[in-house]
């Protein structure tokens, strides 16, 4: 299942409210920014196509993201092996 990032930029008309989860149709609240450059192979693996250095994510996703730049390094690792 591939993800997608809101279509568009929060606009400042809603700075009042609480900031949430940078991917589409989430609504959960922020959990942790991540650097994009850290976690771009991961990112790609998912279906983000990420455009900024930084992304707002909420636990779920941020979990998500993790777990998929995990593997990515353990099959760097096997071929490593090889
Ligand atoms: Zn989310």
């Amino acid at each position: 299942m591939s993800l997608k990032f809101r279509k568009h930029e929060k606009s400042n008309d809603q700075k009042n409210k609480s900031q949430t989860c940078d991917i589409e149709d989430c609504s959960e609240p922020i959990f942790q920014s991540i650097s994009v450059s850290n976690y771009e192979k991961a990112l790609l693996k998912i279906g983000l196509d990420v455009k900024k250095e930084r992304i707002l994510v909420c636990k779920k996703h941020h979990k998500q993201i993790r777990k998929a730049s995990k593997k990515d390094r353990e099959i760097e690792r096997i071929r490593r092996g090889f």
